[in-house]
């Protein structure tokens, strides 16, 4: 009776990968945080998203009322 399977190298490995991807996450989030209030004047962005057919994109864009610009115009493909 065999019954290694914890001692398996290949689980460890993936342990270790969503250790380091849960890290990647978290520094994402907090890019995320930082990217909610505008940077010039610190107010909450105003986010729009619009779904583009027939590409099935979505656009997100940010923009600040306060200084009327526009910080972010990024394109998420739904498929
Ligand atoms: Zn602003």
């Amino acid at each position: 009776m065999h019954s290694n399977f914890s001692d398996d190298p290949g689980n460890n490995n993936l342990k270790e990968f969503l250790k380091t991807k849960d890290n990647e996450f978290e520094k994402y989030n907090e890019i995320l945080s930082l990217m909610k209030n505008c940077s010039l004047c610190g107010t909450p962005l105003d986010f729009t998203y619009t779904v583009e057919h027939p590409k099935e994109l979505i656009r997100e864009e940010a923009s600040c009322r306060h200084c009327e610009i526009r910080i972010r115009n990024k394109l998420f493909n739904i498929q």
